[in-house]
C-alpha cells in the first residue's frame, strides 16, 4: 500500500499534539487507530506518542488522568472532555513474558520497535504530514498480512499476550498471518500458560467482538495451540462444520458467545475469571431449558417462569444456534407486555397472607406459593386474592 498524502485526524487531537511541538517534544500519532484508517474509515481514538515525559505532559495540559504513568501514559481531556491516551516513547528494559519494565527517553524508531506486529508500528505526524513505517507496515496492510515486529519468536517470548492479539487481529481485520509469524506463535503457544486470566480473558471477549468471523476466531485459537491451554472446552472443527449457524453475529455478548463455542461455558469462563453475575448468566445458560416445550402461550409462560432472568440470553443462543428467528420472540413480548404473573412477586398473594390464613410458618408458606404460581403461570386470570387463598387452603 502506498501511504497516503494525509489521514483524517481529529481537531482535538491535533490540537494536543501542536501544544506538544510548541512545547519543544514530539508528537506522533500511532498504534490501532493509524492502522485503522489505512485501512478506510475515519478513526476517533488516535493515541498519541510523544518524547515529552508524562510529567511534562502533565504540566502542559490543565486536566489530565495518570491512566498509567508507570507505562509512561497519560490520559488528556480535549474541550469535549474526551479523553486522549498520550504515551511517552519508551522502550522494554526487561521482559519476562507477562509483565514489561519500560524506560523513557528513547526515539520514535525505538519506541516502534517495541510494538507487536508491522501494521501496529506506523506513526504519523499529524502536523508535518510525515509517515515514520520502519517495518514495512504499510506494505503488509496492502498484503492483507500480520508480521511481527523483528524475531517474531523473542518477541512471543516477550510477552506471550501477543501469540493472542496476533489471534484477534488476524480474525478482525481478515488478515493471514506471516507464516514465520504463525510458527513462532505456534511454538509459544505452551508459554501462555503464564498470562494472568484477565489478560486472557479480555483478549477473548475483544476477539468475540471484533472478529469477522467466528469459526475464524475459532479455529486459529485451536490451531495455534492457544485453546488448549486456555479453552480446552472449545467445540471441535466437526462439530463447527456442522453448526451452520450465523457467524457474524450482530451482537457480541461474550457469554452467550462462550456458551455457543464451547462445551461447559461455566468452566471456561470460571477459569478466565470473569464476573459472578457473568457467571451465573452462563450457569443458567447451561441450566436452560433451550426453549419453551411447544407452541402456546402456556408453554411459553412456563418457560419464562422456569428460565426466569435468563429467557433474552437463552433466545439469543437459540437464534445463533439455529440461525433463525426464535420462533417464541412475539410470545414473549405479548407476555411480557401484558404482565403475566411468572415470579412468586407477582403472585396476587404473599407469605404474610398465608400465615395470617394459618398455615404454619416455614417451608410449607413457600411450598403453596410455589404451587400458587404454577397455577397461574398456566392460567393467568387466577391471579386474583380471594381464589388464591382458597386454593392455599386446599393446599395446605
Ligand atoms: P485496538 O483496535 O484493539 O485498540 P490497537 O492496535 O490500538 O487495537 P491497543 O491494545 O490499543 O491495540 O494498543 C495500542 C498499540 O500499542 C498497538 O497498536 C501496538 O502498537 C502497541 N501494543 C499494545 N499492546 C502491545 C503488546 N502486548 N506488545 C507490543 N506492542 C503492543
Ligand atoms: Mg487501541
Amino acid at each position: 500500500m502506498v501511504l497516503p498524502a494525509r489521514i483524517p485526524i481529529p481537531d482535538e487531537v491535533i490540537a494536543i499534539a501542536r501544544r506538544l511541538e510548541e512545547a519543544g517534544h514530539e508528537a506522533w500519532c500511532v498504534g490501532g487507530a493509524v492502522r485503522d484508517s489505512l485501512l478506510g474509515g475515519e478513526q476517533k481514538d488516535f493515541d498519541l506518542a510523544t518524547s515529552a515525559t508524562p510529567e511534562q505532559v502533565q504540566r502542559l495540559f490543565k486536566r489530565t488522568v495518570a491512566v498509567g504513568v508507570k507505562y509512561g501514559t497519560v490520559g488528556v481531556f480535549d474541550g469535549d472532555r474526551v479523553l486522549h491516551e498520550v504515551t511517552t516513547f519508551r522502550h522494554d528494559v526487561r521482559t519476562d513474558g507477562r509483565h514489561a519494565e519500560v524506560a523513557f527517553g528513547v526515539s520514535l524508531d525505538e519506541d516502534l520497535a517495541r510494538r507487536d506486529f508491522t501494521v501496529n508500528a506506523i506513526a504519523f505526524h499529524p502536523l508535518r504530514g510525515e509517515w515514520k513505517d520502519p517495518f514495512g507496515g504499510a506494505e503488509d496492510l496492502g498484503r492483507r498480512r500480520l508480521r511481527a515486529v523483528g524475531d517474531p519468536a523473542a518477541r512471543f517470548r516477550e510477552d506471550y499476550l501477543r501469540v493472542l492479539r496476533a489471534l484477534r487481529f488476524a480474525a478482525r481485520l481478515d488478515f493471514i498471518i506471516d507464516p514465520p509469524t504463525w510458527e513462532a506463535a505456534c511454538a509459544a503457544a505452551a508459554g501462555l500458560g503464564q498470562l494472568s486470566a484477565e489478560r486472557v480473558r479480555d483478549e477473548w471477549t475483544k476477539g468475540l467482538a471484533t472478529t469477522r468471523s467466528l469459526r475464524r476466531l475459532i479455529s486459529l485459537w485451536r490451531k495455534s495451540g492457544a485453546a488448549a491451554v486456555w479453552l480446552p472446552q472449545l467445540r471441535s472443527d466437526e462439530e463447527l462444520e456442522a453448526w451452520t449457524g450465523d457467524d457474524a453475529p450482530a451482537r457480541r455478548d461474550p457469554v452467550v458467545l462462550t456458551a455457543l463455542c464451547c462445551h461447559d461455558p461455566v468452566a471456561v469462563l470460571g477459569r478466565l475469571r470473569v464476573s459472578n453475575s457473568d457467571l451465573a448468566r452462563a450457569a443458567a445458560l447451561v441450566t436452560g431449558p433451550p426453549a419453551p416445550a411447544g407452541m402456546t402461550s402456556r408453554d411459553v409462560r412456563r418457560w419464562l417462569a422456569a428460565v426466569d432472568g435468563a429467557a433474552d440470553d437463552l433466545a439469543e443462543l437459540w437464534q445463533l444456534r439455529h440461525a433463525a428467528p426464535f420462533p417464541w420472540a412475539a410470545e414473549v413480548a405479548a407476555i411480557r407486555g401484558a404482565g403475566a404473573p411468572l415470579r412468586r412477586g407477582d403472585l396476587a398473594i404473599t407469605g404474610q397472607d398465608l400465615m395470617a390464613a394459618g398455615i404454619p410458618a416455614g417451608p410449607a408458606v413457600g411450598q403453596v406459593l410455589e404451587r400458587l404460581l404454577a397455577l397461574v403461570v398456566d392460567e393467568p386470570t387466577l391471579n386474583v386474592h380471594e381464589a388464591l387463598l382458597e386454593r392455599a387452603k386446599e393446599l395446605a
